[in-house]
């Protein structure tokens, strides 16, 4: 007898073929058989007909390894049919830890609303703790160039022959214990001080090991072309198995005539001589970003603690003001309705409100109020996360719309209740990937349900390595979503953000049912995917 089928339904399989009506059947953790089974008897039996049957979504740029210690049911995101998020983006990860970097990750943790003392130090260590804490999803883990640099106690530009070294060991640690490959974030400090031999060789320890590189590359608007040569360079060196982060250009911040256009050209002429990159995009015409990006490298210099001391200093504001003409360059023009506070420990009433707002609230200049934020942050300076209107709809429409890319969220999972609510009062959280299918498919046209599927299901999983996952096909494990297309509901809005989408009616994650008829049934059969 089978453990569980799902009868009648429309499968979308992940391959991007036509819907086509079958049963499926599932024992244990793997699916067995998919085709019309009219004698097949089941300890539970689902009936999906008028819905469609897919593989459960992989989030491809996820940012759940903030959030899953104070959210292991990963509440906001499974509700969506998210069964394994990539994690450790954009050059940070939680592993490795050393006496140099736990204040770092201490504070990290804190502004996601985990207060219990960090118990691991390497990532072999950290992956357990997961494992043992047990999680809805399946998660699997990039090791964060951000994490590794602060953990060997690197500042500055250049790292000692000592140091890489220890950098070294603590990537092949991290491939040792399973992880995925290296991410950098290269907008960020400390890894945009990091200059181009040490990712080099860092991303050669990570290849060594069959590992994928991804990165949130240097820049994306005047010095667009130049960082993805560099993304290359570092990406050859690893084998050339790589993905371009979140590859987009943000509007009016200086970016030369058809910058995306030329940056995709840029992908299919590597991927010609044989580089295996690919890239991924986000859902939304807003996008999350670091408070602190804007800051130039000297304020920076010394740690996040003692930055955050400078900027109380009114000679500081005021030569900074003239000095943050970098990452999100509108910032630096005035563009204060375009950015909004997210997650900050010290003010989460100010979640959801943009920069003007703020200035409104407290009276005060737009720039105080910017430099009095991260200036309560002290030493978590580096953990305060804003949004902003980073797009145009047509210029979304054309990322989500290109066959090499994948459909992510970077943003992080997330619940309607207790502290980590109030630090993420954005839609993203709670609708980011539905919002593909709900608006891009459903009501934009932008692309069909089974090409959208295909980009948040084979397509990420194949290129990150992740075997069994992302089809709907005999043998593979028997992650699976279940749901009408014409009854998806986003629900969260930007007015009333803190609300969980509706219409995934069944999410199995390893055969077990986690959502079911809609509801979080509580059970964390996740596993971590191990490379
Ligand atoms: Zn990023």
């Amino acid at each position: 007898m089978l453990d569980v089928l799902i009868r009648g339904g429309q499968v979308i399989d992940g391959t991007g073929a036509p819907r086509r009506q079958s049963d499926v059947a599932i024992v244990g953790d793997r699916i067995v058989e998919v085709g019309l089974l009219p004698q097949a008897t089941a300890a539970r039996v689902i009936e999906a007909s008028g819905s469609v049957v897919a593989p459960g979504f992989v989030d491809c740029h996820s940012h759940t390894d903030w959030s899953i210690q104070a959210n292991p049911t990963a509440e906001s995101t499974i509700r969506q049919g998210i069964t394994t998020e990539i994690v450790g983006q954009c050059g940070w990860s939680n592993a490795p830890v050393s006496e140099a970097s736990r204040e770092l990750i201490t504070q990290r943790l804190g502004t996601y609303a985990y207060h219990d003392p960090i118990a691991w130090s390497s990532t072999g260590e950290y992956l357990e703790f997961i494992g043992r804490m047990g999680t809805s999803p399946n998660l699997a883990w990039f090791v964060g160039h951000n994490a590794v640099r602060a953990a060997a106690g690197v500042i500055g530009p250049t790292a000692t022959e000592a140091q890489m070294e220890q950098m070294e060991a603590y990537v092949a640690e991290a491939m040792e214990a399973g992880c995925v490959g290296l991410s950098t974030g290269l907008e960020f400090e400390p890894g945009r001080t990091a200059q181009t031999d040490e990712l080099v060789r860092l991303n050669r320890v990570a290849g060594g090991y069959g590992g994928i590189y991804a990165s949130h590359i240097r820049n994306r608007d005047a010095a667009i072309f130049q960082a993805i040569d560099e993304f290359m360079t570092i990406a050859r060196a690893g084998g050339g198995r790589a993905e371009i982060s979140h590859l987009n250009v943000r509007y009016n911040t200086g970016a030369p005539d058809r910058a995306w256009e030329r940056a995709v050209e840029m992908v299919e002429g590597a991927r010609r001589e044989g580089v295996d990159v690919m890239a991924d995009t986000t859902p939304y015409t807003e996008g999350i970003g670091q408070m602190a990006g804007i800051l130039p490298p000297w304020v920076l210099a010394h740690g996040s603690a003692r930055a955050a001391e400078a900027l109380k200093d009114p000679a500081v504001r005021a030569r900074l003001r003239g000095e943050c003409d970098r990452y999100w360059r509108f910032i630096h023009r005035g563009e204060w309705g375009r950015v909004r506070m997210l997650g900050s420990a010290e003010f989460p009433e100010l979640s959801g409100k943009s920069l003007a707002e703020v200035a409104a609230i407290w009276d005060k200049d737009p720039w105080d109020c910017y430099f009095d934020v991260l200036a309560a942050a002290g030493s978590g300076l580096d953990s305060v996360i804003v949004v902003a209107e980073l797009f145009t709809p047509e210029h979304v429409a054309d990322m989500i719309g290109h066959p090499l890319f994948s459909l992510g969220v970077d943003s992080f999972s997330s619940r309607v209740d207790g502290p980590l609510s109030e630090r993420t009062r954005h839609p993203l959280s709670f609708a980011g990937m539905l919002h593909y299918l709900a608006y891009h498919v459903r009501e934009n046209r932008t692309l069909s349900l089974e090409e959208a599927i295909r980009k948040m299901t084979s397509q990420p999983a194949d290129h990150h390595g992740l075997a069994g996952r992302g089809r709907l096909a005999e043998g593979s494990f028997a992650d699976l979503v279940v749901f009408d297309p014409g009854h998806l509901e986003e629900v969260s809005t930007l007015e009333q953000p803190l609300a969980y989408s509706r219409g995934i009616d069944y999410v199995l994650v390893n055969g077990a049912v986690v959502v079911d008829g809609g509801e979080h049934t509580g059970a964390r059969p996740g596993r971590n995917l191990l490379r």
